[in-house]
């Protein structure tokens, strides 16, 4: 009859949780909503362009409702 070595249930546990939060915290903290015009890349102000004159990203515009 087998038995489960007690670290194998808890060692896992913590740090599962604690990447899982890490990675959280990191995509709120480096994916805030853009800015209208902002460069998704650089976050250059590139407002009313077509493309970002830092990094070459195209700039998704506003679209206008029909
Ligand atoms: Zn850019």
């Amino acid at each position: 009859m087998y038995r489960i070595p007690e670290f194998v249930i808890f060692l896992p546990l913590w740090p599962v949780l604690l990447m899982f939060g890490f990675t959280t915290a990191w995509r709120w903290y480096r994916f805030k909503p853009l800015a209208p015009g902002e460069c998704p890349t650089c976050r250059y102000d590139a407002a009313g362009l077509d493309a970002c004159p830092e990094c070459g990203s195209p700039i998704a515009r506003e679209q206008s409702p029909a």
